[in-house]
């Protein structure tokens, strides 16, 4: 099973509300698609949109690293000894990590498929269908109390305020809002998105506490190059810190680990370059007894089934984060994850699941 050719496309799905963190604000869900063709006729599909406030790869990058780097190298070469296959990926290219995502997922499809499993009992099959929390955007504190109860509404029992744009008092504000109006059954978890400095997270995080906000974690509430402030916060606070901008690579995770800088990692594959990589950072800290998060950036249902694959084989992964297939107007995937409300089951048919992609813009190409 050699790789005959590996071909990228662009995709654009307008999100029905915009998305608002304290980075950035999404209306439209962009990505490269990426088509693995094998020569015995096997397909396989990856995703990667460009983040750039966060990975710092762009439309233009992500293709420009797969058709000018990866395939070259790759072109050819027997999936079969994908150990090889992995390791030339990640060392063909430093960063990159949502190019390479992309092609490691488009890899994984095509291995599953070979072995006749779908991918996640290809990668363990710990369980078989997940639940997702939901996200509420940045808004005014009415807004998102009333958001907050639409999901509720919908049958969402965890919800992830996101916090971090404007003061603190602005936001403890806001999570009182919110728990007024969706009372104490509903677990609520916080993602600052970097929006604070060590010490004035402290405070927010003290004074939630002793509010009695009942905060399940937040999620990376300083910047990610400070790791110190994230110990920091770790130390000083009851509530559990996850750490998320903080870890892309698995050297990333054992220094968060081996510090104890953090409770919990959120992995995403944009993050890790793939799955080979995310299953290094969960299998490091599964070690260290820390439980992880699977998220995702605004993907469609195709990255986000390889993201769940991943999720459900994984033990130590114990949170998921997958609405974001649910906030775009249109599906572009046939086949992959099935989502019932907050729950997901996952695909039966072999590999990703993934039957078709539609392509709304055609980019670059092969
Ligand atoms: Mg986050």
């Amino acid at each position: 099973m050699n790789i005959h050719q590996l071909e990228t496309f662009r995709t654009a799905v307008p999100l029905h509300t915009p998305f608002k963190t304290a980075l950035r604000t999404v209306k439209v869900a962009e990505a490269v698609v990426v088509k693995l063709i094998c020569d015995n006729g096997i397909i396989g599909w990856g995703e990667a949109p460009p983040t750039v406030v966060i990975t710092g790869d762009s439309l233009s990058s992500i293709e420009s690293a797969i058709q000018q780097v990866i395939k070259p190298a790759l072109l050819g070469k027997s999936l079969l000894n994908y150990e090889y296959i992995f390791q030339q990926l990640h060392s063909l290219i430093v960063h990159n990590s949502s190019a390479k995502a992309a092609v490691d997922m488009a890899i994984y499809d095509c291995l599953a498929q070979r072995c006749n499993l779908p991918l996640y009992q290809f990668l363990g099959g710990y369980r078989q269908e997940l639940e997702t929390d939901y996200t509420v955007s940045v808004n005014s504190a009415k807004e998102m109390a009333e958001d907050a109860a639409t999901y509720v509404k919908k049958g969402f029992d965890v919800l992830k305020i996101k916090v971090g744009k404007d003061d603190i008092s602005t936001d403890i504000k806001r999570i009182q809002r919110i728990r007024e109006r969706i009372g104490y059954d509903i677990k609520i978890r916080l993602d600052a998105n970097q929006g604070w400095e060590s010490k004035a997270a402290v405070k927010a995080i003290r004074k939630m506490e002793d509010l009695d906000l009942q905060i399940e974690l937040v999620e990376q509430p300083v910047p990610a190059h400070d790791i110190r402030g994230l110990k920091r916060v770790t130390d000083e606070v009851e509530t559990l810190i996850m750490a998320d901008e903080s870890v892309f690579s698995p050297h990333q995770a054992f220094e968060v680990l081996e510090t104890r800088s953090a409770d919990l990692i959120n992995i995403k594959l944009m993050k890790a370059g793939g799955i080979y990589r995310a299953q290094k950072i969960s299998d490091m800290a599964e070690l260290f007894g820390v439980e992880c998060m699977v998220g995702s950036m605004i993907e469609t249902r195709l990255g986000i089934t390889a993201a769940a694959h991943f999720a459900a084989s994984r033990k130590n992964v114990t949170r998921f984060d997958f609405d974001a297939p649910l906030m775009l107007a249109e599906d572009i995937v046939v086949g992959g994850i099935v989502y019932n409300g907050r729950r997901i089951s996952m695909p039966k048919s072999s590999g990703l699941g993934i039957e078709r992609v539609s392509v709304s813009i055609e980019g670059e190409g092969n």
